[in-house]
């Protein structure tokens, strides 16, 4: 099986997982709507059917998950180079912002606790109903939390955390029951209070995450260096620097500046290049794209900034221009925006021709720094006998 067929299946199963997860929610929330509004409808409990309609929208917010999921699993495409794994954190941002109003709505129903006096005495039904709501948000939230990690999806652990306040909610809602039941109905008012602020915590960590990720958060110190020491272990690399990183979703973007022997061909610097891609994409399986950039010399400070040295034609223009003719090829080093040039020849007779032009030619153009004369050797095959 080659690499990206490899990675074809793992993002294959991370979306059958996540649809999975995302499918065991509506089933939750739907079973827990319909229990509610039964029981609620039977024994005619407010109460209840008010909890059967937080389900309902539990369901309803259940929907632009799945869409979410959906789009973010999109191939990139022209306008989105980068893929679609955005769409995910957005999705974890609502959800954040979601628990928080679930926090500011109970913490506001405690207030309103505080100022009323009459309390429905529970039935046994009502309290049944609850105990099984809370078994069944809390068994999909340690079901979703599982499946989350294993999918590295910040939007399915963001839904497990939602799962679990309502089943939060659930228990406050129990502990006053309960505390009705016993005569100590400040409890209820405590417990309320307790989980509107764990619920108001979990939504605002997790929306700062997701929106640390959409301002392109980079990786951690640690990671950085980790992935810095990994690519200066590829042998030809001598530097690592401007190494940067951004998250996409569950992917991870690098891009670096390595810094290579000046004096290497452009094929060997290229497959440097090679060899540090796949080398990271092995040693780290969250790596989705990494875009590396060779430099031959330490990058130039502003202040020492020259105007950039001609290219190849201006070059050849020069050497005709000052006589110098009939070499096989020409080789052109740039070292801090100055140009070193080997020229080679068929014969040492031809060489020698070209000494005194390529002097003359030396003294008159300063972002020329030197001039190497070689003879063309023998090039060696297998067909070579
Ligand atoms: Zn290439
Ligand atoms: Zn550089």
């Amino acid at each position: 099986m080659s690499q990206t067929e490899t990675a074809n299946s793992t993002e294959q199963d991370r979306h059958q997982r996540i649809q999975r997860t995302n499918a065991w929610a509506v089933v939750v929330d739907g079973l827990a709507f319909v229990i509610k509004l039964t029981v609620g409808w039977m024994i005619a409990s407010p109460a209840l059917i008010a909890d059967a309609m937080h389900s309902l929208s539990d369901l309803l917010a259940d929907l632009p998950i799945i869409l979410l999921a959906r789009i973010a699993r999109q191939r990139p495409d022209s306008d989105h180079p980068y893929g679609h794994a955005r769409f995910e954190t957005l999705g974890t941002v609502m959800l954040g912002a979601l628990l928080l109003t679930v926090a500011l709505g109970i913490a506001i129903e405690t207030v309103e606790l505080l100022f009323s006096d009459t309390r429905p005495m529970p039935s046994l039904l009502g309290l049944a109903t609850v105990v099984i709501a809370i078994a069944l948000k809390e068994g999909y939230f340690q079901y979703a939390i599982r499946q989350a990690r294993l999918a590295r999806s910040a939007l399915i652990e963001a839904n497990a955390w939602h799962a679990r306040s309502d089943s939060l909610s659930s228990v406050v809602v129990l502990i006053g029951l309960l505390a009705t039941l016993a005569g100590f109905p400040a409890l209820e008012i405590i417990a309320a209070l307790i989980v509107a602020v764990m619920i108001g915590w979990m939504g605002i960590r997790l929306a700062w995450q997701a929106i640390q990720q959409l301002v392109d958060q980079g990786v951690d110190h640690d990671r950085q260096d980790a992935l810095a020491t990994t690519l200066a272990t590829i042998p030809g690399v001598r530097d690592v620097h401007l190494l940067r990183t951004r998250r996409m979703g569950p992917d991870l973007f690098v891009d670096a500046h390595l810094r290579v022997d000046s004096r290497i061909s452009v094929s060997e610097g290229h497959q440097i290049n090679e060899w540090a891609l796949t080398t990271l994409k092995q040693q780290y399986d969250d790596i989705a794209d990494v875009t590396l950039h060779i430099d031959h010399e330490p990058d130039p400070d502003d202040s020492q900034v020259r105007p950039l040295a001609p290219l190849r034609p201006a070059v050849e223009r020069l050497l005709a221009e000052y006589d110098v003719r009939d070499y096989d090829r020409l080789i052109i080093h740039y070292h801090q925006q100055r140009a070193q040039l080997e020229l080679r020849f068929a014969n040492d007779q031809q060489r020698q021709a070209a000494r005194q032009h390529c002097l003359r030619l030396l003294n008159d153009i300063d972002w020329i720094a030197d001039i190497t004369l070689t003879i063309t050797g023998e090039r060696l095959s297998r067909s070579t006998h």
